[in-house]
């Protein structure tokens, strides 16, 4: 074997893309149990103590199902369980993840009102409420936000959307895609009036890919009576009574549940939720710091919106992200995050969400510093010195 093929490296891969993230080891020790069945009396426990944990992590009383999904899929499960063929819904272009959504709308052959946007701002609540006041029969049955654009680094300020919704009189339904804010950045469930809240495992949850997640609101469970989209898998009503009997109406992705459990006692019972904010909070700060420090800019516009679970950098003109992404994937054994659709070759994103810590952080921008030098890409030293200040302080 090459002696720099990634196999032959030493000690362990970063992997600082904003999700998949960083596996704890002990969520992977969970996960190696040997597989249960899931029509026992143990796996109905298990199912009762990840749907209750996932209540806490959504902040809600609400239903929450759990698919074996990508976040995708808990996407099709959001719209397909509510609207009807024609429905139309309210939409943002804040970035990739909103452009993929709104696709997947059209194709469920629901109509799509797309505000467009310039993928460095979050979701206007003034534009929100502008909409929904010129909709004054209510055709409009869904607005549908992403919360933390995992392709920008913006996140839309959900409450305030939420008071336009309210302001507009407006009966629509709130849809949040808060996969990669979840367990990274506050989020609330029932104190921000979502209906439809859909999250996802590998983000902030610190798992492998594989499991999807519902939060559904009595409104939203009212509406799937009369939502005529087709659907089977997605169904909410068979998913629907999990939380009680501890059944799934086919087969759970077993060993993921043993994981969450894990990842779920660690962000709930150890470490705690405020506490996972505010740490995703600080490593935010400090890598913004590190950015200014290299006399670069980050793709957020409005200081408000700035994402605490990844930052996505812009290149000096004339210097391509991926480039820089693979000469320091090559020589430090890093991945960071590249640019999707429309940001191709102009940003690179650096993931600092998940299983996570200063050091991790220090060494994450330690490997871009050294990274932009190698490369030759305009920079000031004194990004990680920066950072490592603010850190040492705080
Ligand atoms: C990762 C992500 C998705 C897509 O999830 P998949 O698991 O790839 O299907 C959707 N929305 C956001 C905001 C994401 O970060």
């Amino acid at each position: 074997m090459k002696a720099n093929t990634p196999a032959a490296r030493s000690g362990r891969h970063f992997l600082q893309i904003p999700g998949p993230t960083n596996v704890p080891d002990r969520v992977l020790q969970a996960i190696a149990m040997p597989t249960i069945d899931h029509r026992g009396p143990e796996f109905a426990e298990l199912a009762k103590e990840v749907v209750a944990g996932m209540k806490r992590v959504f902040q809600t009383q609400a239903r929450v199902v759990i698919y074996p999904s990508s976040g995708t899929g808990a996407w099709e499960a959001a719209l397909s369980n509510t609207l009807a063929p024609g429905d139309r819904v309210l939409m943002f272009e804040t970035g990739h993840f909103a452009s993929l959504w709104r696709a997947m709308a059209g194709r469920l052959g629901l109509e799509i009102e797309f505000v467009p946007g310039d993928w460095r701002h979050g979701v206007d609540p003034a534009r929100v409420e502008e909409k929904l006041a010129a909709d004054p029969g209510h055709r409009l049955k869904a607005v549908c936000v992403v919360h933390n654009e995992t392709s920008t680094g913006v996140v839309s300020r959900i409450p305030e959307i939420r008071a336009a919704i309210d302001r507009a009189r407006h009966p629509a339904l709130l849809m949040v895609d808060t996969i990669s804010s979840l367990a990274s950045i506050d989020y609330r469930h029932d104190e921000w009036g979502v209906d439809v809240s859909v999250g996802g495992s590998p983000k902030g949850l610190m798992l492998p890919p594989g499991l999807g997640f519902n939060a559904i609101s009595n409104k939203a469970w009212a509406a799937n009576e009369h939502a005529r989209l087709p659907r089977s898998y997605w169904d909410w009503r068979a998913m629907g009574e999990t939380a009680q009997t501890g059944v799934f109406p086919y087969t759970p992705a077993t060993n993921l549940l043993f994981g969450l459990r894990e990842s779920l006692h660690m962000l709930l019972d150890e470490e705690g939720l405020d506490a996972v904010f505010r740490r995703h909070a600080r490593h935010g700060e400090a890598t913004r710091r590190a950015v200014a420090g290299w006399g670069l800019d980050v793709l957020c516009a409005d200081p408000r919106e700035h994402s605490n679970s990844l930052t996505a950098v812009l290149m000096p003109d004339g210097h391509d992200a991926d480039r820089l992404r693979g000469i320091i994937l090559e020589a430090f054994d890093m991945s960071l995050g590249t640019g999707l659709g429309r940001l191709k070759g102009k940003v690179f994103r650096i993931g600092h969400l998940g299983w996570f810590n200063d050091l991790m952080l220090a060494g994450t921008l330690a490997g871009v510093e050294m990274g932009l030098q190698r490369a030759g890409v305009p920079h000031r030293a004194g990004g990680v010195t920066a950072a490592l200040a603010y850190l040492a302080e705080s």
